[in-house]
């Protein structure tokens, strides 16, 4: 409580304008409250659980229904942590908190615990001024003994690798690979996606003449899909030939994804037969209660194999163009990984590429990689992966040798354009990869305001709002009021931390870049730990003395179909690498492997627990 000399020293104070206050009255941080020091907090010292010893100060906060709040004062805008100790002993499959600052909440799910623990809220934008920061009675039930706000560490944009992944990139891919990391982190690329099939209204430069109608200005990167061209009803829409021409008559880059189709009734499909597309989807086979078995995709000789390698020719057949032509694309497959919307009971995502969930995402990526690298000899391929931020997201990472940039599609205006940098998304991901991997919002609504993206340091690689779909009975995304502001679109194509098309350098694709900074790993030989009687290489499902994604596959065959896809008892033996002797056989084996292909851990490291390879999936 404030004394009275202190209330009446307040009352009799100059009132000070909004952003401004006196340097004596800025927080020092970081800066620690007691949690029973907090506006409208009263101190515990139990709670109705399992109840803690010890504390800092008088006791703690049991948020219960009564919301506790506090304020910080800065100088001005920034970005800040915001991290609490806390104890959850109400639920022990984890209870949902919220934190409200100023108008912005973000709810978390805290795990149960009965000792005090560090619960990290993330990163926040604080305003210049006064900001408030409240834990409002909610879901609750959670004991706070101390809340800090610290200074958020920069981004360190430096780090992420100008190396393409894949090592026999062309000379052009590199050099735009190098072009796009020289930019990252200080400016923003334009980018904008065209219409596939016919055109909005039959004409796919619509968005390109909307854009430079209003801000004079031409995006930089062109946004394209490679749907058409499918085994089904595919047919060529010319997308192949316009991005040539954007990248050798503009000099501008191009980027696309593959919004590749399955048949719905693949029972009865017969392959090579040609439907219509009214009988094909992208969607998650629940959704349409189709038949396609994306995890059969894995199974060599299945249908479904045979399928997507039909899929895979006719995608080969025109990246194939491009490469010929020395046009390098910033290319999107099997996009929006994990999507969430309208998200399944059983976790998996939207597309039917994500329907078996993770582990089958993965190896699927895996399989496009290496098909096209490999059998194709396509090697003018930015790999650009298209992430979520959820807990489990970095399960679907395909893994840092597959991949060049990490995406995220944003889709959040409602009810209005929204400018939000969504800075905690950018956040997650630029730490998915430990900021090895550029970040890119590779589709969005409303274009983010620059200032939020420098102010809450977000400096997106690119952005790419999806075409207009107005008056195509489609959303517009571009021209429409409720999705871009207008003042914002001419703020962001005419701000000098924007790349435009006429920004970018004439040798784009030449050897003028600047050339690649770090170096990518070399791969170490994955060794052989011999444990007790019994001979056992860990991993080495398939038993062929190597350790590798193969014997992954071998899992996931064994796991969906072990009467066709048998181990041998040694394989059985060397595959139950996680939990071992507890669970027998299954996907999480699978998974352990892949992270020693991707290098989380090594080979060595096996066997181990579950617990143990989540804790090296953080
Ligand atoms: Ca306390």
């Amino acid at each position: 409580m404030l004394s009275a000399a202190a209330l009446t020293a307040l009352s009799s104070a100059p009132v000070l304008p909004t952003g401004s206050a006196d340097a004596a009255d800025y927080t020092t941080f970081p800066y620690t409250i007691e949690g029973e020091d907090m506006k409208g907090a009263s101190c515990w010292t139990q709670n109705y659980g399992p109840a803690p010893s010890t504390w800092s100060g008088e006791g703690f906060f049991y948020l219960t229904n009564e919301t506790a709040s506090f304020t910080v004062t800065v100088p001005e805008d920034g970005m800040y942590d915001i991290s609490i100790k806390a104890i959850q002993v109400l639920n022990e499959d984890g209870r949902e908190q919220t934190v409200i600052v100023n108008s912005d909440e973000k709810m978390l799910k805290m795990a149960y615990s009965e000792d005090w623990v560090d619960f990290d809220f993330g990163l926040f934008r604080l305003n210049a001024g006064e900001n408030t920061i409240s834990f409002p009675s909610r879901y609750g039930y959670m004991a706070i003994d101390t809340v800090t706000v610290s200074v958020a560490d920069k981004h360190d944009y430096a780090k992420a690798t100008s190396v393409c992944c894949d090592p026999d990139a062309t000379p052009e891919t590199q050099a735009l690979m190098s072009y796009l990391q020289s930019v990252y982190g200080s400016k923003v690329i334009s980018g904008q996606q065209e219409i596939y099939g016919s055109g909005h209204k039959d004409n796919y430069e619509w968005e390109n003449e909307y854009i430079e109608g209003l801000t004079g200005k031409l995006p930089a990167i062109r946004g394209l899909d490679f749907m058409n061209y499918n085994p089904l009803y595919g047919w060529d829409d010319g997308t192949t030939e316009r991005a040539i021409s954007w990248v050798k008559d503009k000099n501008g880059i191009i980027t696309a994804s593959w919004h590749i189709n399955v048949p719905i009734d693949f029972a009865s499909y017969e392959l090579g037969e040609a439907l219509d597309w009214k009988e094909c989807t992208y969607k998650n086979y629940q959704a349409v209660n189709g038949t396609f078995n994306t995890a059969n995709v894995l199974v060599e000789d299945s249908k479904e194999r045979a399928y997507f390698e039909l899929a895979m020719e006719d995608l080969a057949e025109q990246l194939l163009k491009l490469q010929d032509e020395n046009v390098p694309i910033i290319f999107r497959p099997l996009h929006e990984a994990q999507g969430n919307d309208g998200r399944y009971g059983d976790g998996t995502a939207w597309f039917w590429w994500g329907d078996r969930g993770s582990e089958v995402y993965v190896q699927l990526w895996h399989l496009l990689y290496k098909t096209l690298t490999e059998k194709y000899g396509l090697h003018n391929i930015i790999w650009e992966f298209n992430a979520y931020e959820l807990q489990d997201s970095k399960n679907w990472y395909p893994g840092d040798e597959y991949v060049d940039i990490v995406a995220y599609d944003k889709y959040n205006a409602n009810n209005g354009p929204n400018l939000s940098a969504i800075s905690g998304i950018f956040h997650a991901l630029y730490s998915m990869t430990d900021g090895t991997k550029m970040v890119s919002m590779a589709e969005n609504d409303t274009i983010p305001a620059m200032s939020n993206m420098t102010v809450e340091d977000a400096m997106w690689l690119y952005v790419c709002p999806w075409y207009d779909g107005g008056e195509d009975g489609g959303t517009p995304f571009l021209a429409g009021d409720n999705y871009q502001d207008k003042d914002n679109l001419i703020d962001f194509y005419q701000n000098e931390k924007t790349v435009t098309l006429s920004d970018l350098p004439a040798d784009l694709y030449g050897s003028g870049n600047p050339q690649p900074t770090t170096v990518k790993p070399t791969s170490e030989p994955t060794t052989a730990a011999p444990t007790g009687d019994v001979e056992i290489l860990w991993g080495d499902a398939n038993v062929d003395k190597k350790i590798d994604l193969n014997d992954a596959v071998a899992i996931l065959q064994f796991v969906a179909l072990s009467a066709k896809y048998p181990l041998t008892e040694q394989g059985e033996l060397n595959a139950d690498v996680i939990d071992n002797g507890t669970s027998g056989v299954n996907g999480s084996d699978a998974l352990a492997i892949q992270m020693v292909d991707a290098k989380l851990f090594s080979s060595s490291d096996l066997p181990m627990t579950k617990e143990e390879m989540n804790a090296k999936n953080k």
